[in-house]
């Protein structure tokens, strides 16, 4: 049996709520990069990568990117390569292909504009209804709904909401509330307030400019969040990794054992069973398979790292191999690289840590 859905606010409310988070926000926002010039190219690539990152973790990673593309045209033009490397150790980097997916596709069906319309941006690849919504309204001023985590917390705590609301609520609250002149300063004033003031743990009720209109406060159970989504479960990954070394260089390749790990580049590297696999066994075997010839191999480190839900056991493996005659084809799925510019070409967090580990750096 379903529970019966709280009811959203009338005009009366919507419009004192936001008179007053406007008023809060025109003095309390914060300064961040993409609010100075709020284009829908820069507001796009802020939204994507505040996705499960946090505010203060994004403000370098959004001014190197913007400083090296500073527009869709040169985003557009550059290499997949070159876009992991200024994403490296910002996680999610299905976010940074799908920027590189969306800037070809505006180019190429919009004439290098980005898309005005809802529809259209939301048919853009890595953006969802919320994100579709937030461009819209913040860089266009279009009143739009807009709905993810920050704003449904403070809707639960606004209406004193059952923890398990229908998602349907928050939508019709959020468009019951848009702001028709003021859409892109009103939909960032209210996630400033969940951000700010009214935040997860112990929410700044004192200090909250829509304290009057707040049910929870007044129930002294402030505290109440929605409840949270099923986290997915963790799940071990093990690798084995290896650094051949050839005279200063190292053997990299574009043969990617784990799709998971960003980067053309990678170093050679291989999946295995924790339980079941001889870790060196599979080391030698993969050796042999680049070299054409058995060499012996030794354990390094295990370099553990965390990839999303998945937790990485990377055993690194070390060879000196300036013995070996090695054949790079041209234009084939290995080369060799500087040792000690390597993590220039391996983008991924992961193998730099291994070759800088293994190299002893
Ligand atoms: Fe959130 Fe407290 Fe403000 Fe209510 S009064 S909206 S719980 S900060």
């Amino acid at each position: 049996m379903h529970s019966k859905s709280a009811r959203i606010w009338g005009k009366k409310k919507n419009r004192q709520f936001q008179a007053l988070v406007l008023d809060w926000y025109a003095t309390n926002q914060r300064s961040l990069p993409w609010r100075s010039q709020p284009t829908p190219y820069r507001v796009w690539i802020s939204e994507i990568m505040l996705q499960q990152t946090q505010v203060r973790t994004v403000v370098p990673y959004f001014e190197r990117f913007v400083r090296r593309f500073p527009d869709l045209a040169s985003l557009a033009c550059a290499s997949e390569e070159e876009i992991m490397a200024l994403w490296s150790g910002l996680g999610y980097y299905r976010r940074a292909r799908n920027l590189h997916r969306a800037a070809l596709m505006i180019a190429g069906e919009f004439d290098g504009k980005f898309p005005d319309t809802l529809r259209k941006i939301g048919g853009l690849p890595g953006i969802g209804r919320y994100t579709a919504a937030a461009i819209h309204s913040i860089a266009f001023n279009r009143p739009q709904a807009v709905v993810d985590g920050n704003i449904k917390r403070v809707i639960t705590r606004l209406h004193a909401a059952a923890a398990n609301e229908p998602e349907d609520f928050f939508w019709r609250q959020a468009k019951a509330w848009r702001h028709n002149r003021r859409a892109s300063d009103f939909t960032q004033a209210v996630m400033e307030l969940g951000a700010l003031v009214c935040r997860p743990a112990r929410p700044l009720c004192s200090a909250c400019p829509v304290q009057s209109l707040c049910k929870s406060h007044a129930m002294s159970i402030s505290h109440r969040v929605p409840a949270p989504r099923p986290k997915r479960a963790s799940e071990r990954v093990d690798l084995v990794v290896l650094v051949l070394e050839s005279r200063g260089k190292v053997i990299i390749t574009k043969e990617r054992a784990a799709g998971f790990v960003p980067g053309e580049w990678v170093l050679p590297a291989k999946i295995i069973s924790a339980e079941k696999t001889d870790r060196a066994k599979a080391a030698k075997s993969l050796a042999k398979n680049i070299l054409g010839r058995s060499i012996a191999v030794e354990e390094r480190m295990v370099v553990r790292h965390t990839i999303t839900y998945r937790r990485v056991y990377a055993h690194v493996f070390y060879a000196d191999v300036k013995g070996c005659r090695i054949e790079i084809p041209e234009g084939g799925n290995i080369c060799l690289a500087d040792a000690s510019g390597g993590d220039n070409f391996v983008t991924s967090s992961l193998y730099k840590k291994a070759l800088n580990h293994a190299l002893c750096r």
